[in-house]
């Protein structure tokens, strides 16, 4: 059976993404985990059930999507063969056979997606050029909406923009705008869950040249929603770097309005400090203009645990 499958703690773009794919490809989407509040929101405006919940690759052809990384894949994706990658992110992974490997820098992998459709072109990766429902064009583009944070994202590309709105006709929605507020809105009831699942939603695990690192995210309407659980938060990964064995963990909590993240850092901090030459006030700093983990945190810590 072939399995379309996106990242652990899966976002609107891994399981939006997976869905098409398995669509386009005759394939069972699944999912690593529970849903944000979000994608729940979108599944439920398209009609689209939930992705089946996946723990293992054993037995499964796997198409990756949303990620390159071994760290995010399932545990056991060896025990399955990986035969497609189609992701956004930088290559953090090797297999031992050639496979087919479609990574571009744009702001979605939906939107990599959307431009083999309209290209014409999904054959090329082994996919049928079927139509694409406005079911299918919706969730889209209510991907490339949540990852670009309405193309206010430094990730965002041309592409991006043009893709959404022919989604957006395909989809039969005329106003982008409101529907991305829509969509904001959806996101930001995350602050009212409780610090466990706001830490878990978007977290992410890197190995940076042997090191374990940990980047959480969670994008919020207004910083100051969430101020009251900060403490907690900290808490939880005080604990999460010790039980869990990270060298170090950020935690970003991106401002969308202010375009701007405040990070917690916890764990051996002095790496994040020469890493970004930033000096942390209690383990936190505010980062103007720092909406982007892919673009704007990760590179950097890569760079200094490749020369540490
Ligand atoms: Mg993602
Ligand atoms: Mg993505
Ligand atoms: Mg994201």
């Amino acid at each position: 059976m072939k399995i379309v499958v996106g990242h652990k703690n899966p976002d609107t773009d891994t399981i939006c993404s997976s869905i098409v794919m398995a669509y386009f490809m005759d394939a069972k989407p699944g999912r690593q985990g529970e849903l944000n509040p979000e994608t729940k929101y979108v599944l439920e405006k398209f009609g689209v059930p939930e992705p089946e919940l996946i723990t293992s690759a054993e037995g499964h052809e796997i198409i990756m999507v949303d990620h390159t990384e071994e760290s995010q894949a399932l545990d056991d994706f060896d025990k399955g063969e990986v035969i497609t990658i189609i992701d956004h992110h930088k290559n953090g992974m090797i297999t031992s056979k050639p496979i087919i490997h479609l990574t571009k820098p744009v702001g979605a992998t939906a939107t990599i997606i959307a431009e083999l459709y309209f290209n014409n072109s999904l054959g090329f990766i082994g996919a049928k050029n079927k139509e694409l429902t406005p079911k299918m064009a919706g969730l889209l583009l209510s991907a490339i909406l949540s990852d670009t944070v309405l193309f206010n994202s430094p990730t965002t590309t041309e592409q991006d923009r043009v893709m959404a709105y022919k989604l957006a006709d395909a989809a039969g929605i005329d106003d982008i705008e409101a529907f991305g507020k829509e969509l904001l809105k959806a996101k930001s009831t995350i602050v009212k869950e409780s610090p466990e699942k706001i830490v878990q939603y978007d977290f992410k695990e890197f190995n940076m040249n042997g090191n374990k690192i940990g980047i959480g995210q969670v994008e919020v309407v207004d910083a100051a929603d969430l101020e009251q659980k900060e403490k907690e938060i900290v808490d939880i990964l005080k604990r999460k770097v010790v039980d869990e064995n990270y060298r170090m963990i950020v935690f970003a909590i991106t401002d969308v309005l202010k375009k701007g993240s405040k990070v917690l850092v916890l764990g051996n901090s002095e790496d994040f400090e020469k890493a970004f030459n930033i000096k942390l006030e209690n383990g936190a700093a505010f980062m103007e203009g720092v909406m982007s983990r892919k673009k704007q945190l990760v590179p950097p810590l890569e760079e200094f645990y490749k020369n540490a």
